[in-house]
């Protein structure tokens, strides 16, 4: 009767809760380090488009300072279209470049049948041209990327970007990584989403979309030649 007592009903050995809360400190000390780590080390999780930086908003101003544009001009047949370059900085800061979405630069692009490089003024063309290089470089002569994260690039183009402007923006995005002297860069290229045609016989046809968000633009693929 005495050994009953002892053998009583057995108890479970209960999960340590101690050990519990170890376990987790390190897997999040580990998966901080590791998210910490990547843009550091080039890793792209998010597919081409980066880790931090959503571009699509970007976009969307740049597509609506570009019918901003058109809409307070000239009814004019030729293109406009422009860029924002995007930074996030170690402590977490998103800033643009132009700061104010009004200094956004839109150019106004055109072909050029009879010269040597008839897409000399694309828009995209102008926009690589004129604000791109030259801002990225500016950046790097002054340190401004010494505590930045990631650099999104982002071009608008209200015409769809021909093909073979697409050809030679696949090799821009490593060339921008160049002229900024920094591998977490990312280029993205974007178009409207419902094609129009400021020239046609038809009035319905040369209204300009409207562009509410990012369901009125679209990206096109411009992943690089070297990867
Ligand atoms: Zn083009």
């Amino acid at each position: 009767m005495r050994q009953q007592q002892w053998q009583g009903p057995q108890q479970r050995p209960e999960f340590p809760p101690r050990f519990f809360w170890i376990v987790l400190l390190l897997a999040s000390m580990f998966a901080a380090t590791y998210f910490w780590l990547l843009p550091f080390l080039g890793i792209n999780v998010g597919g081409r488009s980066g880790n931090n930086i959503d571009p699509a908003p970007y976009a969307v101003k740049i597509a609506q300072s570009a019918y901003q544009w058109r809409a307070t001009h000239v009814r004019t047949g030729h293109n406009f279209g422009g860029a924002l370059i995007v930074v996030k900085y170690r402590d977490g800061t998103l800033q643009q470049y132009p700061l104010n979405d009004r200094n956004i630069i839109i150019y106004e692009g055109e072909d050029l049948p009879n010269d040597l490089d008839p897409n000399r003024l694309h828009s995209e063309r102008q926009t690589d041209r004129e604000f791109i290089r030259p801002l990225l470089q500016k950046f790097r002569s002054t340190n401004g990327f010494d505590n930045a994260i990631e650099i999104q690039v982002i071009i608008f183009s209200q015409y769809p970007l021909c093909p073979s402007c697409v050809s030679d923006m696949r090799s821009w995005q490593d060339e921008y990584c160049k002229i900024a002297g920094f591998p977490n860069l990312y280029l993205s290229g974007w178009q409207l989403t419902k094609t129009f045609y400021p020239n046609s016989q038809d009035k319905r046809r040369r209204e300009q979309p409207v562009v509410n968000g990012e369901e009125d633009i679209e990206m096109v693929n411009l992943t690089p030649k070297s990867r």
